[in-house]
This record gives C-alpha cells, sequence and structure tokens, in this order.
C-alpha cells in the first residue's frame, strides 16, 4: 500500500510555521522540538523535515542525507541534554509509534527521545 501523506497533520503545520513549536535543533533535513505533554524529564520529538509518514517510510524512501542528518540530530540532542551513555548520561529511550497498533497519534514520522527518569520496562506484559 502507497504512503498517504496528510498534509494537515499538526507537525506539517509545524514545518510551515502555522503554528508555534520550542524547538531544541533545525537543521537542513530535520528539526527537533519539546513535546508539548511531556512525559519525562526529557521528551524531545524529532522529526525529518520530508513528508514521511513514519519510520518505515522514512527508511525506505528518505534520502542517504536526510537518514544520516536525523540520526546525527538525534545523537547531538542525547549527547546535549546530557542522557547519552557514552557521556557518561544515564540513559534513554527512543520511540517511533507507526501506525494504529503502534497507537500513532500524528501521521508524520518522529521519534520521542525519552529520559532523564527511570523508563521502567519497554512495555506492560499483554
Ligand atoms: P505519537 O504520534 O503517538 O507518537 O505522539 C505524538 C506526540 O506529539 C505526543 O507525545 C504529543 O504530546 C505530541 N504533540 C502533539 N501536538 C504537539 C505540538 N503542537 N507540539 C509538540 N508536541 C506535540
Amino acid at each position: 500500500m502507497p504512503y498517504d501523506y496528510d498534509q494537515q497533520n499538526i507537525f506539517a503545520k509545524i514545518l510551515r510555521g502555522e503554528i508555534p513549536n520550542r524547538t531544541v535543533r533545525e537543521t537542513e533535513h530535520t528539526l527537533a522540538f519539546e513535546d508539548i505533554r511531556p512525559q519525562a524529564p526529557v521528551h524531545v520529538l524529532v522529526i525529518p523535515k520530508g513528508a514521511y509518514v513514519n519510520f518505515d517510510h522514512f527508511g525506505a524512501e528518505a534520502t542517504e542525507a536526510e537518514i544520516v542528518d536525523f540520526t546525527r540530530v538525534v545523537a547531538a540532542i542525547c549527547a546535549e541534554r546530557g542522557v547519552a551513555p557514552g557521556g557518561a548520561g544515564e540513559g534513554y529511550r527512543l520511540i517511533s509509534n507507526s501506525g494504529e497498533s503502534g497507537a500513532q497519534e500524528v501521521p508524520h514520522m518522529h521519534v520521542h527521545i525519552l529520559g532523564g527518569r527511570g523508563l521502567g520496562r519497554m512495555l506492560e506484559p499483554a
């Protein structure tokens, strides 16, 4: 099934400057901003500027430049926020909710960076 990108989703509006955001970092291909409903002391969303619906869309169709840029931004934020174990931080979790089973709320590819507290196990038992 082809990926059907909704130009009216809230992150598309953020990228067009139609609604505000608390920007953490911006590069040629990537924007990172604070989640509006933080679930941990560190809760940053990282999105590509391109019109990708979810992670598998991004991984399949983004350019290498976009993928590298995105990955570098995630790493830079983990370092900057002091959660990267490589920088003596206590760790973090990356989440990319995708589709219905993934309970994705906003249909623009994004990764949550969560940290600054113990995050427990990844999933509750079904
Ligand atoms: P999900 O699609 O389930 O991965 O979650 C989307 C995330 O976007 C949620 O954590 C929301 O709190 C967050 N969110 C929704 N609208 C905004 C906004 N305008 N600014 C920042 N974060 C937002």
